[in-house]
């Protein structure tokens, strides 16, 4: 059994977040430290802590991720002019918070995605 995060407490609304968005399968809340003008964490209501984690059952979630980003992309005015999806996988991956988020970031210009294989 997977050990809950401080995101288990925000979907269940125990401590305080800036819900914009929640259905039955994902909650979405602002990023408490945002490195974009929108910066939306869109959350699985059910604990998975990583990619590694999904099974075939969770088909419907993950594409329910999707449409949500998709939704609020629109309703914060970055669909337009486009808008960056990032799924963190364990320490390699940058993973901080281990119950899988999609991170959406838009507002300002990202560029190319550049990794540099020196770090
Ligand atoms: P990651 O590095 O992909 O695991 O991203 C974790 C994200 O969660 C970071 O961008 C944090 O700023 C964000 N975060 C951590 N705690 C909170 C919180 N209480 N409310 C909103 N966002 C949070």
């Amino acid at each position: 059994m997977a050990e809950e995060t401080i995101f288990s407490k925000i979907i269940r609304k125990e401590i305080p977040s800036d819900i914009v968005y929640q259905d039955d399968l994902v909650t979405a809340f602002r990023d408490i430290s945002p490195r974009a003008p929108s910066h939306i964490l869109i959350v699985p209501n059910k604990l998975i802590p990583t990619v590694n984690d999904v099974t075939e059952d969770d088909e419907l979630m993950m594409g329910r991720m999707f449409s949500v980003a998709r939704r609020l992309a629109r309703e914060e005015g970055i669909d337009k002019d486009g808008y960056r999806l990032i799924v963190n996988c364990n320490a390699h991956g940058g993973q901080e918070v281990y119950h899988i988020h999609m991170h959406l970031l838009g507002g300002k210009p990202f560029g190319p995605l550049v990794v540099s294989l020196d770090d």
